[in-house]
């Protein structure tokens, strides 16, 4: 193309070094998904619901499948109360916000879901995120910076982790659940400095929880304070549900509770409770609440209602617990690895050894009729291979054996069990 305004004294940008294809370094990666695509399987990571029928069950590639690789823990999604106060908030206050929280993104049901919140867990605080992963972003990078110490499990949500690198704080690991490794860390550290002990009530990956009681004592024999990130408990762990840290009866001791409206509340977004007395300032000085805009009306009108309904959820909560040991059983009497040896959580992880029987069984089980999580590290701990399963209290009775013996069929075929 001829450039009829250039001049012969337009300035000439010469060249002086070669361009770098910085988009070469992902050539690893794209490899080894051929690889994979190659051996005939399916992508596990390019699956796409054509039609949701319910909270258990979706058609995919045209096959109604049962979904037990979702955190709809308490199966709210379909739930009509929910769906109306999202339809509403749509006639109402339209499809969106268009701006932050602290400018013209903060509607009605913004501050009714913050409510909601307040009397779930029973705090004076509640502030909302756009999403899970955004409240561990902001509230981590805000609460502890320059001089200070931010003290995590190893095996931490890659949201905790990049809250750490956000902010300015200095970083330190203990090993996973082990009481005695985060007692010897914080030993070391300065006794003046700020301190945040991060944990987490459930880990997602294997579905151990943690044992959250004493790790809050030792962390506040240090002087530190506590953020628990409960995002795999609400609703079905404790008493009123609000999370393994209710049920281990430390409530008082924890200073921060993270969470998420994209699990059992069956929406998204995220948020931070507490009842420390200065909670608000938050909203003030944390980027990742300031300089994004706020949830949908829709969304959040949706969480609310869900929100208030978890509270008196009883028989859910109930039936969910007695899907998560039935099938942690009856995967257990198969010969199937699990990643805890009794049923901790909503989430059994079943490991494999190899890449290949992973997707191997993985596949299977999809086309038998059953969608479960395939993780792989670097998401899985020790470079484990995993297939996640997570229950939902929606899940019949019929569905529960059709899921037992469906793995029963599946890792015969790989010849995982016998
Ligand atoms: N924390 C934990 C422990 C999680 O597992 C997740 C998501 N899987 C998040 C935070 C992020 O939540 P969200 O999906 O709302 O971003």
């Amino acid at each position: 193309m001829t450039d009829s305004l250039q001049t012969a004294d337009a300035p000439t940008v010469e060249t002086v070094a070669p361009e770098r294809d910085l988009m070469s370094k992902f050539d690893g990666l794209i490899a080894e998904r051929q690889a994979l695509l190659d051996s005939g399987v399916r992508d596990p990571f390019a699956i796409v619901m054509e039609q949701v029928l319910s909270p258990t069950e979706a058609v995919i590639k045209g096959k109604k499948t049962i979904l037990l690789g979702t955190y709809n823990y308490m199966g709210m999604t379909f739930d009509p109360d929910v769906i109306q106060a999202g339809k509403d908030a749509l006639d109402q206050f339209g499809s969106g916000t268009n701006g932050s929280r602290m400018l013209n993104g903060t509607f009605r049901d913004h501050m009714e879901v913050e409510e909601a919140l307040r009397e779930f867990y029973g705090t004076t605080g509640a502030i909302v995120f756009s999403t899970g992963y955004m409240a561990n972003l902001g509230m981590i990078s805000t609460l502890v910076g320059k001089g200070e110490y931010v003290i995590l499990d190893a095996d931490s949500h890659a949201s905790i982790y990049d809250g750490c690198k956000q902010g300015y704080a200095e970083i330190v690991r203990f090993r996973h659940n082990d009481i005695a490794d985060l007692d010897k860390r914080l030993g070391r550290l300065p006794k003046e400095a700020g301190k945040l002990v991060v944990l987490e009530g459930v880990y997602s990956m294997l579905g151990d929880i943690a044992p959250l009681k004493d790790m809050v004592a030792v962390a506040k024999k240090h002087g530190a304070m506590v953020l628990s990130d409960e995002a795999h408990s609400m609703g079905f762990y404790g008493p009123n549900g609000r999370g393994v840290y209710e049920d281990q009866g430390c409530e008082g001791d924890v200073d921060f509770i993270v969470g998420t409206f994209s699990k059992s509340v069956g929406t998204v977004g995220g948020f931070c409770v507490s009842n420390h007395p200065k909670f608000e300032a938050i909203r003030l000085a944390c980027r990742p609440y300031i300089f994004t805009a706020s949830l949908p009306p829709s969304v959040v009108a949706t969480a609310a209602t869900s929100i208030r309904k978890l509270r008196h959820a009883h028989n859910k909560r109930q039936h969910l617990w007695e899907n998560a040991r039935r099938v942690h059983n009856g995967l257990t009497e198969l010969g199937f690895r699990l990643g805890t040896e009794t049923p901790q959580s909503a989430i059994i992880a079943v490991l494999l050894p190899t890449q290949e029987q992973a997707v191997g069984i993985w596949q299977a089980l999809l086309e038998l009729g059953l969608y479960v999580n395939m993780a792989r590290p670097p998401a899985t701990p020790a470079g484990m291979y995993l297939l996640r399963c997570s229950l939902c209290a929606e899940h019949t009775p019929e569905q529960v054996e059709q899921i037992i013996a469906m793995f029963a069929q599946a890792g015969r075929s790989m010849g995982v069990i016998a």
